[in-house]
């Protein structure tokens, strides 16, 4: 109930609140007889236009600005051979599928999916040197009808647009991961009576671990700091936000009197921590700067609230699905806390916008994990695993995407 009243008052507000990039969330190719088949799932219906070049034969989609949080093209289906991503203009997407031999469009359809949360667009091909077009009329879907009609249209006939596409780079997005090496400049952290650091091991970790995900590929990953300096906490969040960051991960090592106790844990924000955060976040000046993706001007206080509280919620969620995953990963071959998945009100994972974990890696007071975290050789177990939690927790967020 009260959901659907958050629902009905977005509803009702002026301007666009939930204004964001369409996204393109799967691209999937088919053949079936005669015909070759793109698909594209879509976060809303777009206004398309597709078209044929020749030199070489190959099929232009043209859409609106499009996100593309797909990181898998589809090739070598059928009359499909590659498909290309690029921006002819501002403001503009283009596909471009490169075809084994001269095709033409047979069909285009926009239409929902079953739940309406998303709506594929389906590029049919057949070959151009297609004799007869007897046999095809059972394979070929219709053609765009109904209330959708109006959202797209074919143009068959070939002609060299302005600005054909040269660039594959522009398309993709690369997740955007924010490594926050705790600690730094007159903060050592936790020390060891031998020297050993926890700023450095930090500082050490966050750069091996970026290598581990660029090697991984798909990731564009920045430091909150790459050199033995103190940054504010605020600042640390302020960097990967300013970075787009779709994670931030902060690094730490941890230290007890204890030394027989080892292993790493992770933590995210408690509820309680963060219903307060919330509040005062609410309560301060610039409401809009508060959530990225959401435009918070005209709301009321209420609604602004209420939106914000969404949106943590939804941030909280990712960040425990980024911890358990990171969690999993590491205790597969390494050494992991009692309750490794903690809760605190740490400030470093007070960011409302962008899922958040801080990862303490082992003790130092542990002779075992000292020993582990003092070196690179000791470290790369632990690094790539913490990787490999990380690269899994995009592919379900990708998943999650493309249903
Ligand atoms: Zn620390």
């Amino acid at each position: 109930m009260l959901l659907l009243a958050v629902l009905l008052m977005a509803a009702l507000l002026p301007g666009p609140l939930l204004a964001s990039t369409p996204r393109l969330t799967a691209l999937n190719a088919q053949a079936n007889g005669p015909l070759s088949t793109l698909s594209l799932t879509l976060s809303e219906p777009v206004t398309y236009h597709v078209f044929a070049l020749a030199n070489p034969d190959r099929i232009v989609i043209d859409l609106p600005e499009m996100q593309l949080t797909s990181r898998n093209l589809p090739r070598d289906t059928g009359l499909i051979g590659t498909v290309r991503t690029g921006r002819p203009s501002a403001g503009s997407s283009r596909l471009v599928i490169e075809c084994t031999e001269p095709v033409t469009v047979a069909a285009t359809q926009l239409r929902p999916t079953q739940q309406g949360r998303s709506h594929i667009l389906t590029v049919s091909l057949r070959s151009a040197k297609s004799r007869s077009d007897s046999g095809l009329a059972a394979v070929i879907p219709p053609t765009t009808t109904g209330r959708y009609a109006a959202t797209g249209w074919t143009a068959p006939p070939p002609r060299r647009p302005p600005g054909e596409v040269r660039s594959d780079s522009l398309l993709p997005v690369r997740k955007v991961v924010a490594l926050d090496p705790g600690h730094g400049g007159h903060d050592p952290g936790a020390m060891t009576p031998s020297g050993l650091m926890e700023k450095a091991i930090t500082l050490a970790t966050a750069r091996e671990l970026r290598r581990e995900l660029e090697a991984i590929g798909g990731y564009r990953v920045i430091l909150t700091r790459n050199r033995d300096t103190f940054i504010a906490l605020r600042d640390r969040i302020a960097i990967a936000r300013k970075a787009g960051a779709d994670v931030m991960v902060s690094i730490h090592a941890n230290k007890l009197d204890n030394p027989s106790i080892r292993g790493l844990s992770v933590y995210t924000l408690s509820e309680n921590a963060s219903d307060a955060e919330a509040a005062a976040l609410a309560e301060s000046e610039n409401k809009a700067d508060v959530i990225s993706h959401l435009d918070l001007r005209g709301a009321t206080p209420e609604v602004t609230n209420i939106l914000i509280d969404l949106a943590q919620r939804e941030t909280m969620n990712s960040s425990s699905r980024l911890a358990s995953l990171v969690v999993d990963r590491v205790g597969r071959d390494g050494p992991l806390l009692v309750r490794p998945h903690r809760f605190a009100g740490f400030a470093v994972l007070k960011a409302p916008d962008v899922p958040s974990i801080l990862v303490e890696l082992g003790f130092i007071s542990n002779k075992e994990d000292a020993t582990t975290l003092a070196s690179a050789d000791g470290r790369r177990k632990l690094v790539r695993a913490l990787a490999r939690g990380i690269d899994a927790y995009f592919a379900r967020v990708e998943m999650a995407n493309s249903r």
